[in-house]
């Protein structure tokens, strides 16, 4: 299998020739060549790009033109779900059939957006009799969509709807780790009739294709999803060129249980929260935090449960937990794993691969016990499938536990008392905070952290506002 770069409407190789392999997490075999893009690949994209933004129709197109071909973006991806779940289960180490779930929800991105970009008003103000002013909003220019490797096609489509919505041409730089899923989108998007040169991909790696779109002088806005450090590092560089930046980063989301919560619900959200989608998931809800009264009985319970997730090939339908990413990857979560044990955590579930499966990277679900704020597994974020529990004994120390992180993702509170939950939402540090539920979200409401977690909201018109400026027109109409 070969992908290259996506430039001007044409599949291109890199200008150097250069080229990266990807490997398959299930066996660790090497199985496709992928151009390996730099920064005159990127001056090459962004100006396909930029001269769409100035010439093209795209974004002088009244939205709801817009909007049609964001629809059947939505049916042309639809209409390829299962070869999308197919090549990101493989790409990815997903499993089946929650790979099925996120291309579900790639086509949704595109229609919900299609119905913002059509229902967002302008506004008009009469302020004299002979005065008018009013407000345009215009898109910035050449959007550079950076993102993960974790659920890489509903995170890229999360950013390209809005983006294209808003009237945007884009330049996406897939992660390294499972470009594949970003090989269908140049299809899609002819398909849907989407105008030559408004969507681009370069393939490489973070710092040489990833740093050079942040540094092009002609890309106004960055919209990134990826670890906290290399957040920083792209802040740094868009500094100089004062850009918009979207930013959303890591998380230690803790997940709180007071003694009279649903404790079935509470369980199957914490398994849920920290198993699903490999562990390898922004708001994971990687630290558990539960009241004294019922840790004993609520770790036994975890740890039992954790011992039942299937761990398996990623292409099993009855696969629960898949492969994790790549060897570099597995091997730090696998470090944490020893970290943990030597910093006096009580491992209660997993720890090791699980047997039969040879080659991939597979760990079985993994509940560490008894973890205190100062050990480097309470702090950390893992983002593989490993849990840390820990006890509180008053609502103010289960905050005081909430927050003793640098992160600011989300938290999940499970209590059936009223008061303490308005209390808890006051002060708990969280971007986004679920009540007696799992993370399901509307996609109208702002996704992002607080903290290091974050900067920007994600979602509805907020994804829109990253990509648009407001101007005032004031006008004498006499
Ligand atoms: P993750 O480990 O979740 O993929 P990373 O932050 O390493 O998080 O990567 C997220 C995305 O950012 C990837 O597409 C990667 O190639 C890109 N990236 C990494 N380093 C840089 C950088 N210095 N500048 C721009 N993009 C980068």
């Amino acid at each position: 299998m070969k992908l290259e770069h996506y430039i001007g409407g044409a599949h291109v190789p890199s200008v150097s020739g250069a080229t990266f392999a990807t490997l398959e997490p299930a066996t660790n075999t090497e199985y496709a060549t992928v151009a390996a893009g730099d920064a005159q690949d990127v001056e090459a994209a962004v100006a396909a790009a930029r001269t769409a933004f100035t010439e093209g129709p795209w974004p002088r197109m009244p939205a709801a033109e817009r909007a049609a071909v964001l629809r059947r973006i939505g049916a042309a991806i639809e209409s390829r779900d299962d070869r999308i779940a197919a090549i990101e289960c493989r790409d990815t180490g997903l499993p089946i059939t929650q790979a099925r779930g996120q291309a579900h929800r790639a086509a949704q991105n595109f229609r919900f957006f299609a119905d913002v970009i059509t229902t967002l008003g302008e506004n008009v103000y009469r302020v004299a009799s002979a005065q008018l002013n009013y407000v345009v909003r215009k898109p910035v220019g050449v959007a550079g969509l950076i993102t993960p490797w974790n659920t890489p096609f509903m995170l890229e489509t999360w950013k390209l709807a809005p983006a294209l919505a808003a009237g945007c041409p884009v330049v996406l730089k897939p992660a390294e780790w499972s470009p594949l899923s970003a090989g269908l989108l140049p299809e899609i998007m002819e398909e849907a009739g989407l105008p030559t040169g408004v969507f681009n991909i370069v393939h490489g790696i973070g710092e040489e294709a990833g740093a050079a779109l942040v540094a092009h002088p002609d890309v106004p806005v960055i919209s990134f999803t990826g670890e906290t450090g290399t957040g920083q590092i792209i802040m740094r560089s868009a500094a100089a060129h004062l850009k918009t930046l979207s930013m959303e980063l890591g998380g230690k989301s803790p997940l709180v249980v007071f003694d009279d919560a649903d404790l079935e619900r509470a369980l199957d959200a914490a398994v849920f929260g920290v198993f699903s989608l490999n562990g390898e998931r922004c708001t994971a809800s990687s630290r558990v935090l539960v009241q004294d009264t019922i840790y004993d009985t609520f770790v036994a319970r975890l740890a039992e449960r954790a011992a039942r997730v299937r761990v398996g090939s990623p292409d099993d339908p009855a696969t629960e937990l898949g492969a994790l990413i790549h060897p570099e990857h597995y091997a730090r979560v696998m470090d944490y794993v020893r970290v943990g044990m030597e910093e006096g955590a009580r491992l209660v579930a997993g720890g090791e691969p699980p047997t039969g499966l040879p080659g991939g990277n597979f760990l079985s679900a993994t509940v560490f016990a008894d973890v205190t704020p100062e050990m480097r597994i309470f702090q950390e974020e893992i983002f593989g499938p490993v849990v840390c529990v820990t006890p509180f004994s008053t609502e103010e120390e289960a905050v005081r536990l909430a927050n003793a992180t640098r992160y600011g993702l989300a938290a999940y509170l499970w209590t059936n008392d009223l008061r303490r939950t308005h209390r808890m939402t006051q002060v708990i540090e969280a971007g986004m905070l679920w009540v007696n539920s799992q993370n399901v979200r509307d996609l109208r409401t702002p996704f992002g952290g607080v903290k290091a977690s974050g900067l920007g909201r994600e979602g509805g018109h907020h994804s829109i506002d990253v990509y648009t400026e407001s101007h005032i027109v004031h006008v004498a109409t006499e």
